[in-house]
């Protein structure tokens, strides 16, 4: 039962095994307001720097999983199956892996712990959980509201560390024999790493990595549809999810107009502080996300891309960038081949269906492409030969509790959502009974 006063969320100690608690020695790290640099003790939009719009829908996205895993809990089912032999019976049943670790992202700060302990938890495994640096102010919270909801002590931990301490804590959760399974959502090259030390004892993986997703549009689409789309799929979160389009590939016959209409688009939004309502871009998280925007702009325009508007910091600093649209794009650039995590849209162009396909999938990457078609053949062929774990077909937002989102290739291993989440935490037993005729 929830207590009837009011739960303290703005926490700054560690959550482990139902007990509030500082470092041993002491040590401490700061969690810094992107937008302004200062020191900070509120929640998502003041450690993350979305807009409070964008924060709300998260923090929506993020309770959906507990409902949905807390109903999902309940539909575990096992099988009987038909037997072998007359003298046997075969049940299979579903037990819970037992403790498993998650490690999370700082771009959704909410939503990405839900994700993994809701259906953890659903299932009847603990979790200890590691935020990222930048943002475990809204993991605490979560644990916050969990220990006042009556969550028996060390169901749920959340141990907090900067980043030069992730490496001892990711070591510890992956060779702790207790620990059987890891659930990571990060960049592919961590979550490499961390699959490797998962091999030393056979601990499963569940792994939400990188994505490189091309957001394509046909000459047949609703070309009003195909902006809007690609506007909101590229500069929500500042760019800064892992499905952010970031291949935009537009066919010969509308390439024009529809740079013409984006850039138009990109020009109007509004950039400013989180917490302000007219913001729509808030931010880049810290100085490393900065620079890499940067970096992908100036290796783009040094190898022959044309700048049509952005292209520098935003007047009001800290880590604030320009909503940016490039064309010229070309495989040999970085903003080609990694995730720029930024406002910054790179613009190609293709001339047919095969040749779209071969682009898109050029790539080692497959968690999400995009694209907009109103050709029924071309939307089944296009969505069958792309190399990719999901595909949003004439939309540019895909996310939801009640779909397996997860990708292929580098972008990861296994599903979140839907009933296939609760199966990453769950085991499958086999029982032969056998002399039943005896
Ligand atoms: P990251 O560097 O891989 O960090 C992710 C998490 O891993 C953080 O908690 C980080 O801790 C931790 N970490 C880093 N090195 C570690 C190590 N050696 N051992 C254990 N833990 C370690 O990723 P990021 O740049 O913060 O996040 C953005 C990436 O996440 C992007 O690639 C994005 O596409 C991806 N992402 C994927 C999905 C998906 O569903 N596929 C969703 C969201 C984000 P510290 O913060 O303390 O360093």
């Amino acid at each position: 039962m929830m207590p009837s006063g009011p739960i303290e969320l703005s926490r700054n100690q560690a959550f482990i095994n139902g007990v509030w608690c500082g470092a041993d020695d002491g040590a401490s790290f700061a969690v810094l307001n992107p937008a302004t640099g200062e020191q900070l003790a509120a929640l998502l939009t003041l450690e993350q720097g979305k807009p409070l719009a964008e924060s709300r829908v998260e923090i929506a996205y993020a309770a959906s999983f507990l409902e949905w895993y807390g109903e999902e809990g309940k539909r575990v089912y096992g099988d009987v199956i038909p037997p072998h032999r007359a003298d046997n019976r075969i049940v299979v049943s579903k037990q819970p892996v037992g403790v498993c670790a998650g490690i999370t992202p700082w771009n959704f700060p909410s939503a990405m712990v839900t994700r993994k302990a809701a259906p953890a938890l659903g299932a009847g495994c603990t979790m200890v959980l590691k935020p990222a640096e930048q943002t475990p102010l809204s993991a605490l919270a979560i644990a916050a509201l969990g220990e006042a909801a009556g969550l028996p002590p060390g169901v749920l931990s959340i141990v907090t560390t900067d980043a030069a301490g992730a490496p001892a804590i990711g070591a510890e959760l992956t060779s702790n024999p207790t620990v059987r399974k890891l659930g990571f959502t990060g960049s592919t090259v961590v979550g490499k790493l961390l699959m490797a030390q998962c091999a030393a004892n056979v601990q499963k993986v569940t792994l939400e990595l990188g994505g490189n997703a091309p957001f394509i549009v046909m000459d047949d689409a609703d070309l009003d549809a195909a902006i809007a789309g690609a506007l909101v799929c590229k500069y929500r979160n500042t760019g800064q999810t892992c499905i952010s389009a970031n291949r935009i590939m537009v066919q010969d016959g509308v390439f024009d107009a529809f740079v013409e209409r984006f850039t138009a688009g990109a020009k109007a939004l509004t950039v400013g502080l989180g917490t302000e309502t007219a913001s729509m871009l808030g931010p880049l998280i810290d100085d490393q996300g900065l620079d890499k925007v940067e970096a992908h702009v100036a290796d783009a325009i040094a190898k022959g891309a044309t700048l049509h508007t952005g292209g520098a910091r935003h007047a009001l600093g800290q880590t604030f960038y320009q909503p940016t649209v490039l064309t010229g794009i070309a495989p040999e650039m970085a903003i080609c081949n990694e995730e720029t995590i930024g406002p910054v849209a790179g613009i190609m162009h293709f001339n047919n269906e095969e040749e779209v396909l071969r682009m898109a999938n050029d790539t080692p990457y497959g968690l999400v492409a995009y694209f907009y078609s109103r050709d029924v053949g071309r939307i089944w062929r296009l969505s069958e030969g792309l190399e990719y774990g999901m595909i949003g077909i004439n939309t540019g937002m895909i996310s939801t509790e009640v779909a397996p989102f997860g990708g292929i290739k580098e972008s990861g291993i296994g599903r979140y959502g839907s009933h296939q989440g609760i199966d990453e935490y769950l085991e499958a037993k086999y029982m032969c009974m056998g002399g039943i005729d005896a």
